[in-house]
Parts: C-alpha cells; sequence; structure tokens
C-alpha cells in the first residue's frame, strides 16, 4: 500500500500536534497528572510488596501493609491506619465466614530415590529405602509457593502414588494410598476430602496448572500458587510441584518399580486466630458537606509470592495515584477536589467484605469506586487491558468516565507509537512504548469490584485490569514482567477517573452526557454483535433491556450529584420491534416478585466460603439448583446466579429477572431462575413480595 504510505508521510511530516482534547477535566489538570505520575516510582513499590509471601493474615501479609502505610505517610497521606477485623473461622462478615489467619515456617519435601530392591511401605524397613540420591522438591523459605495454603504440621516418610487428576473415587480405584502420599493434577483442596478422608493418604503433592488461557499447561517451569480447604476436616500437608517435575516423579516411580520414590516431608505451619488487615489512607474533601462522600481506590494487596502483576501491581499503581494527587493538591497544581479520595488495600474480597460489613459506614461514605488488579503485565505476560464495565444490575455513569480517559490514552500512545510524536505518550523511562490499546469489555467477575457491586451494596466500580497472563498464580509472576509505562497509564486513567468523579458538580453534566452517548453506542454495537445468532422472540429482551438499562445509567449521574431528574435525552429510545409499548419488566402478576433481604449483605459466593452451599447442605440438600451448572452463550451458572440475585429488587418479578439475566449473559429457561429464587427464599437471603 504504497500510496498511504505516502499520504500518511505527508501528514506527519506536515501536522503538529493533531491529537485529540483530553476529556472531562480542563488540559491544565491533566498536563498536571500526566506530568507528576511516574512508573518507575510504581514499579520500584511493587518490587518491594514482592518479596512478601502474603497469604491472609500472614506475617507476609502484614509486612507488606506496613511498607504499604510507611509509603502512604511518607507521601502525606492523612488518616493513615491499617485496619484489623478478626478472623478465627467463626466470625462472619456478611456472607463471608472469616478465615483464620496462616502462617508457615518451615515445608520441606526431599525426595530420596531408593538404591536397594527392598519393601519400603513397612515401616520398620523404611529406613533402608532412603539411602540413595535426593532431590529437593520444597523449600518454604526459598520458594514459599511450594507449600499449599492451610497446610498443617507433621513429618511424614512414605512413597508416592500417582492418581492422576484425584478429584473422582475411580482415580483410587485399583490404588493403594494408605499412609502413602498421593500425586495429583487437581488443587489439593479438590482432593483432600477423598485422598485423605476417605482413603488414608498422609499428604498431597500437586502439579495442578495455573488457569486456561491459551498457553495453559506450556510452560513445565511454572510452580502454581495451592491451596487446601480452610474449612474441610481432614486437616494434611500439600505440596506444589511444576509440570517438569510431576513428570520426572512418574518417570522415576515407574522405574523404580514396586519400590516407588521415597517422600520426606516436613512441615510447620498452620491456621490461627488472626486479622484481616486493611490499609487505608484519605486525601479529605474541600466540601464541608461532599467531603462526608468518598471515592475510592482499590487493589487487593495479598497472594503468592511474587504475585507481582496480581497484584502488586494493582497496589503500587494507586499508591502512584495517593502519591500523584496528595502532591498536586498539596503544591495547589490541582484544586482539593469537594469530595474525599480514600485508598484501601485489602486481601481479595474477604478483606473487602469484612471492611464493608466490619464498618458500614465505609459503605455509607463511599460514592464510586476505582478499582485495580492485575495492570501492570508487559508484553510476555499476553496481557490484554480492560477497562471492564458494571453488571447490567447496576446501570453507572463511572466506568463511561474511565473509558473517555482510557480512549484518550489509546489515542495518544497509538500516536506516538506510530509516529514518535504526541503530546502525551505516557511512556516511561524503564517502560516500553506500545500503544495501550485498552478494551472496554462487557461485565467479568472476580475481584473486589463483585463486592461493591453486589446490589447489597450497589456501589459503582471502574475494574481496571489485564486478561490473560500467562503466568498468574505461579512462581513466574515477576516484576521482570511488569511493564512501567503500563503502571504509569493504569495509574493515570485512575487518578484522573477518581479525580473527576471526586470533585463532580452539575456543571459536568453536559460533558458528561456526551461521554454516556459515546458509551451507549460502544455497548449498542456490543449488544448488536452478540446477538446476530439469536431468534427475532429471543433477542427482544437483550434490546429491552438495553434501552432499561441506558435510561437508568443516565440518570445516575443525577443520582450521583444529587439534582432534581432531568428528562434524559434517551427518553423516548424504545425497542419498538419487541412489544411495543409495553412496559417490559414490571410485572405485577405471577410469575412471583422477589426481593432481597437487607441481611445478609455480599455475593454468596465469597473467597474460600460459599455462603449458598453452606446452607444450601444444612437444609439437608444434597443436589444443586440447575441454574449454578447452567452454561449460557456469554456466562456460566455462578454469573446467572449472582445477578439474579441482585435483579431480585421487588420491581422484577422471576420473569422479568429471567429476560434480564438473559439479555447479560444468554437466554436461559424461566424454570431455572424460579428454582433459584426458591432456593433464595428457602435459605432466607430473598423473600416473596405480597
Ligand atoms: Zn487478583
Amino acid at each position: 500500500m504504497k500510496f498511504t504510505a505516502l499520504v500518511m508521510g505527508i501528514f506527519v511530516v506536515s501536522a503538529g500536534a493533531w491529537g485529540q482534547k483530553p476529556p472531562l477535566l480542563a488540559e491544565k489538570e491533566v498536563a498536571a497528572i500526566a506530568g507528576e505520575i511516574n512508573g518507575e516510582t510504581a514499579k520500584r513499590n511493587l518490587e518491594g510488596i514482592a518479596r512478601f509471601h502474603r497469604q491472609r493474615g500472614s506475617k507476609g501479609f502484614h509486612e507488606a501493609a506496613e511498607l504499604v502505610a510507611e509509603r502512604l505517610r511518607a507521601y502525606g497521606l492523612s488518616d493513615v491506619a491499617i485496619l484489623q477485623f478478626p478472623a478465627d473461622g467463626k466470625i462472619f462478615y456478611g456472607t463471608q465466614r472469616s478465615r483464620p489467619g496462616w502462617d508457615a515456617e518451615v515445608g520441606s519435601l526431599i525426595i530420596t530415590e531408593p538404591q536397594k530392591m527392598v519393601s519400603c511401605n513397612t515401616p520398620t524397613l523404611m529406613v533402608d529405602c532412603i539411602t540413595g540420591p535426593t532431590t529437593v522438591l520444597a523449600n518454604y523459605e526459598a520458594i514459599p509457593i511450594t507449600l499449599a495454603e492451610d497446610s498443617e504440621s507433621g513429618s511424614k516418610l512414605a512413597t508416592i502414588v500417582d492418581i492422576g487428576e484425584g478429584t473422582k473415587e475411580s482415580d483410587y480405584a485399583g490404588k493403594d494410598v494408605q499412609g502413602k502420599f498421593v500425586l495429583v493434577s487437581a488443587q489439593p483442596g479438590a482432593v483432600q476430602d477423598l485422598a485423605v478422608g476417605k482413603f488414608g493418604a498422609v499428604g498431597i503433592i500437586s502439579y495442578a496448572q495455573n488457569q486456561k488461557t491459551a498457553w495453559w499447561g506450556e510452560d513445565e517451569n511454572l510452580i502454581r500458587w495451592g491451596h487446601l480447604e480452610t474449612f474441610s476436616t481432614n486437616k494434611t500437608m500439600a505440596f506444589m510441584v511444576s509440570l517438569k517435575t510431576a513428570r520426572w516423579l512418574l518417570q522415576k516411580e515407574s522405574q523404580a518399580g514396586v519400590i516407588g520414590v521415597i517422600a520426606e516431608a516436613k512441615v510447620k505451619a498452620g491456621q490461627h486466630v488472626g486479622n484481616y488487615e486493611v490499609v487505608t489512607a484519605t486525601i479529605p474533601g474541600a466540601d464541608a458537606k461532599l467531603k462526608e462522600e468518598e471515592i475510592a481506590f482499590s487493589c487487593h494487596l495479598d497472594h503468592q509470592r511474587p504475585g507481582a502483576n496480581d497484584n502488586a501491581s494493582g497496589c503500587a499503581a494507586i499508591l502512584e495515584v495517593a502519591r500523584t494527587l496528595q502532591k498536586l493538591i498539596a503544591e495547589g497544581k490541582l484544586a482539593r477536589p469537594a469530595r474525599t479520595i480514600r485508598f484501601i488495600f485489602p486481601p481479595e474480597i474477604e478483606g473487602t467484605m469484612a471492611l464493608l460489613n466490619g464498618k458500614p459506614e465505609f459503605a455509607k461514605r463511599i460514592k464510586a469506586v476505582v478499582h485495580m488488579d492485575m495492570v501492570g503485565g508487559g508484553p510476555e505476560t499476553k496481557a490484554v487491558f480492560h477497562v471492564t464495565r458494571g453488571p447490567m444490575s447496576l446501570p453507572s455513569f463511572v466506568q463511561d468516565v474511565a473509558w473517555a480517559f482510557a480512549e484518550w490514552v489509546n489515542e495518544e500512545s497509538y500516536q506516538f507509537a506510530a509516529t514518535g510524536k504526541a503530546e502525551y505518550p505516557l511512556v516511561s523511562a524503564e517502560g516500553g512504548k506500545e500503544p495501550l490499546r485498552a478494551e472496554y469489555s462487557a461485565y467479568t467477575m472476580g475481584s473486589d469490584h463483585d463486592v461493591y457491586q453486589d446490589s447489597s451494596f450497589g456501589i459503582p466500580a471502574i475494574y481496571l485490569n489485564d486478561w490473560p497472563d500467562r503466568f498468574i498464580h505461579t512462581n513466574l509472576d515477576s516484576a521482570a514482567n511488569i511493564d512501567s509505562t503500563k503502571l504509569k497509564r493504569a495509574g493515570f486513567i485512575g487518578a484522573a477517573s477518581g479525580y473527576f468523579l471526586a470533585g463532580m458538580k452539575g456543571d459536568d453534566l453536559n460533558t458528561m452526557d456526551s461521554e454516556i452517548t459515546i458509551g451507549r453506542y460502544l455497548r449498542g454495537a456490543a449488544l448488536r454483535e452478540r446477538i446476530r445468532g439469536l431468534s427475532a422472540a429471543e433477542a427482544c429482551a437483550p434490546k429491552r433491556e438495553e434501552m432499561a438499562f441506558e435510561k437508568k445509567e443516565y440518570r445516575s449521574v443525577q443520582m450521583f450529584l444529587e439534582m432534581e431528574p432531568i428528562k434524559p435525552s434517551i427518553e423516548n429510545l424504545a425497542a419498538d420491534d419487541c412489544f411495543p409499548g409495553e412496559p417490559f419488566y414490571v410485572h405485577t402478576g405471577p410469575p412471583p416478585t422477589y426481593q432481597r433481604k437487607a441481611k445478609p449483605k455480599g455475593p454468596l459466593v465469597v473467597f474460600g466460603y460459599d455462603y449458598f452451599a453452606a446452607e444450601w447442605a444444612k437444609r439437608g440438600h444434597t443436589t444443586k439448583p440447575k441454574l449454578l451448572e447452567y452454561a449460557g452463550l456469554w456466562g456460566g451458572g455462578e454469573e446467572y446466579a449472582y445477578e439474579v440475585l441482585n435483579f431480585a429488587d421487588g420491581t422484577r418479578n422471576a420473569q422479568g429477572i429471567r429476560d434480564a439475566v438473559s439479555a447479560e449473559y444468554g437466554p436461559v429457561p424461566l424454570e431455572l431462575v424460579v428454582e433459584y429464587l426458591k432456593a433464595l427464599e428457602e435459605i432466607g437471603v430473598v423473600e416473596q413480595m405480597k
């Protein structure tokens, strides 16, 4: 395409800075934030956090929390504190059963290849078997990920039996695992009740792989973060090994014939009464009344070492937002916004559940959240950066604010990558020069934004996140794969969005109108692509829900500003090819209408605890409602269940809820939704409207 290249060339030479104007904020405000926010500072903090094995309620988590609190104080933030919420396995925070803290000192697994053909199954002969070359497979002090979370103390000497996945009884057929270690491909928590509880194994060695992506299982050096079930009564010890080590063990096992290799394990670890710790700090607002309202920045500070992208990156990025905004406001380069800006660093989901339930004033004050979970993945990780919209049950303009800034960074960073020239390239000295290419994505679950946006809290969240990441939850999720340019850009998008929301006032309605219109076109296009294959009748529900969503999203601006409602410019939109003029989701007749009760608060599946499953089992049920296993066109059981509960707001009957979740995740039979709603009623989470 020579012609195009020539034309492009002329433009590039002749044009000055022809980038877009920045959205929503004044250009001098954008320039101040872009000029201050620093990818290197963020990455140095990330490297500090990534040194700690940050399990909930552990010493490593506490050390990371101290590091963050020390930085916040050094940066001059107000109200710096590490809040503590008791976690003993009994206290509930809404639907979250607190999980006791867990710490380890020793986690050692040494393999011996026996030299002599003697039986090693008899304990008295054991000593004869352990004369041979040895290999260290696990050493908690050096590589903490090799010991699974919630392992218990013990000292064991035993052979190893390969049982494949280990999650089904048939995996154990014809194998004697009594008194032995089992080698499994599933997570330790998924096999412990069978392997240890039923068949008498003494411990678990797992080579479970990380979350499925195109690169799944390809890198045989990855060691995955492993977990036992916190509340299982079959306490045991479990070790995590790489695929390469597992293959080596399998080969040794077959060579050694009847003897097998000998594993010697020593563990000093266990659960203890502890605390969920949540670091927090503020930049106080300027307005006497509005400073009681807060715009919160959130990340999760926990996870395995190094856990660089997941999620030292999100915490380092919001820490850099804290430094940047605090400094610019203190120096008078940015006006102090009306609302307070808050920063929150909890352990994932359970820490947020403890905070919002344990200190309800936080849930009351927070008007919107900017949540960052995985925002630094460089090209090695294969990450795509997402600005993720909220669930359809909570229409809000806040994600359109974030997208406005993200799209502007897309444009500026592409101009820079393509031509070497842009006014705001947002490139960090140590980082890459690739364009950002952020995507505006439909709601996905899996982090603290699910808690905020659950209908019991109803706090809209901007969710900035990478996916995929081929190193997630492994020993190789390291700082080496983190791009400081990406940290800078994620920090900028977050800082600009949060600062705009904190200072937002009535005049901003007009500028916001245009960003909402852009968002509506993008959502509309995505919806029309999705419903291409649906029948005309099935396509109606998504189109009607779209109209309802867009009207509510528009009104969310006025609710945020506490203004008198004005008639949205989209009030007359109608999906006129679907039941013209009919109010489509407010039903009074059967099927029944349900309303969520005030308590318990939080999603029904949280971290390490499934409230629904526990309450359902208490009532003697042995089979799950079918919705939980349903696979829709664009979502699965967990997602349908989350939204069915959120839509149970007393205005929609079961048919209306069915239509709403069908629009979001694909058509689902009404009877599955009714069955699940009845189950929710039985466990006391919703009630039927009279
Ligand atoms: Zn995460």
